[in-house]
């Protein structure tokens, strides 16, 4: 019999829906921050909707500071400058405002801007988090323009260490931002590619969260719920961005997502995260070109859970019905079929290959695979999407 002994952790406040952006002034002041540091990415810094938002901050005659030094995939350095402007600015809190990229790394400049230890002493591993002096830890409010990551519910941010070139999770319960702004028309910007591919990203946590082994009834009732919402809505977001509803739908279901993956990822992020660190990929476009081969592979242990998610979905033929649902989806939305559609010059000596597994079979997200990702099984899932092998 299943353990019935579990630990759940729910997210935060947030203000859901078109427009509500306008409400920051006030969120800001409910967290007690007087002067905080607005941290993007250097492409939304360009687009109006930071212009419009930054003027909402001038209206209410708030000090803040711009800091949008952060790569897609950030890394350590884009870390160090942005507590530099933090301190520098005698900032008392972090506005985190874009993609995962942007809401990771903000949240990481609150977390780490007073720390003495190192970031990577705070890895995700055990109960290292207790080592932060949880006193200097900044308010954080999270409004995220893309629908993927759900890094705005989350605990946790992704820093890539630039000498081991290897994605680490920096944990603390207090990286959870105070409030989140959900606003679905801040995503209406989002070219087809990122909607695509953050999209994805949203379904592969509620799958993979939905798929971990472990009592979980809550995670598995919000995945269930999120997986149908993205079937449902992300070809509309794909095919038509102002579509408000179905962007809607997109984020609360990448929110649902990141609620659920609590519960456990598995080896589509386990893959995935080696191939974004070696090859600076988009993270939940990578996700997608995983996904039916690791579906394909887990199939012996999920088949009766992926019946009964198919039928919640409305979809006919149990798994076989599901997995030809994914692949269709991936076809609409134009997800590289194989590695090397997403990676021009793919093409891994069997050194590299070696690598990759090694790096997905110690990846924390590992362990939440229902099948045990073996070396071999890396190997083999590395090879299936490389070659394009899919078979359920
Ligand atoms: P991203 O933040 O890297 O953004 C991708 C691109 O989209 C950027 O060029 C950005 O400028 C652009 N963009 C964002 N919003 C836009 C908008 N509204 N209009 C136009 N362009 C827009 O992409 P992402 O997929 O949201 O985040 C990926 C990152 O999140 C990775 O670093 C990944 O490791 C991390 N991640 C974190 C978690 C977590 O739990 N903390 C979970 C999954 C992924």
């Amino acid at each position: 019999m299943t353990n019935l002994v579990s630990k759940w952790n729910f997210p935060t406040t947030v203000r859901f829906g078109a427009g509500r952006v306008k409400e920051l002034p006030d969120v800001l002041k409910d967290a007690g921050i007087s002067n905080p540091l607005f941290v993007t990415d250097p492409g939304l810094a360009r687009l109006p909707v930071v212009a419009s938002t930054l003027a909402l901050l001038d209206e209410a005659k708030l000090p803040h500071g711009v800091f949008s030094d952060v790569r897609p995939n950030p890394v350590e350095s884009n870390l160090t400058a942005g507590i530099e402007a933090f301190r520098n600015g005698g900032h008392d809190g972090v506005i985190a405002f874009g993609g995962g990229s942007a809401l990771d790394l903000g949240k990481l400049i609150a977390f780490q801007a007073g720390q003495t230890r190192p970031v990577w002493d705070f890895e995700d591993i055990g109960d290292w988090w207790t080592r932060a002096d949880a006193g200097a830890i900044a308010p954080i409010v999270a409004v995220p323009t893309t629908a993927g990551t759900g890094s705005e519910v989350g605990r946790a941010g992704v820093l890539t260490n630039e000498a081991t070139h290897t994605k680490k999770v920096i944990f603390h319960p207090k990286m959870l931002p105070a409030t989140v702004i959900a606003d679905p028309e801040l995503t209406v910007g989002m070219p087809p590619f990122i909607t695509a591919g953050t999209g994805m990203d949203a379904l592969a946590h509620c799958l993979e969260a939905y798929c971990a082994p472990g009592y979980h009834p809550m995670a598995d009732g919000i995945a269930v719920e999120g997986v149908r919402l993205v079937l449902e809505n992300l070809p509309k977001a794909y095919g038509d961005g102002s579509d408000l509803t179905a962007r809607a739908h997109m984020m609360s279901a990448a929110a649902m997502g990141a609620t659920a993956f609590q519960k456990g990822l598995g080896a589509i992020h386990s893959l995935s995260h080696p191939i974004g660190a070696l090859y600076d990929t988009h993270h939940g476009m990578t996700n997608a070109v995983f996904m039916p081969y690791v579906l394909a592979f887990n199939r012996p242990a999920i088949e009766a859970r992926i019946d009964r998610l198919a039928a919640w979905c409305g979809i006919k033929g149990g798994f076989d019905g599901f997995f030809d649902a994914i692949m269709k989806l991936r076809a609409d939305l134009a997800v590289p079929a194989t590695l090397p559609d997403l990676i021009e010059g793919f093409a891994p000596d069997p050194a590299r290959k070696e690598l990759i597994a090694d790096m997905a079979i110690v990846d924390p997200t590992a362990g939440g695979n229902p099948v045990e990702l073996t070396r071999q099984a890396a190997l083999d899932l590395l090879e299936a999407a490389i070659e394009g092998r899919v078979a359920a």
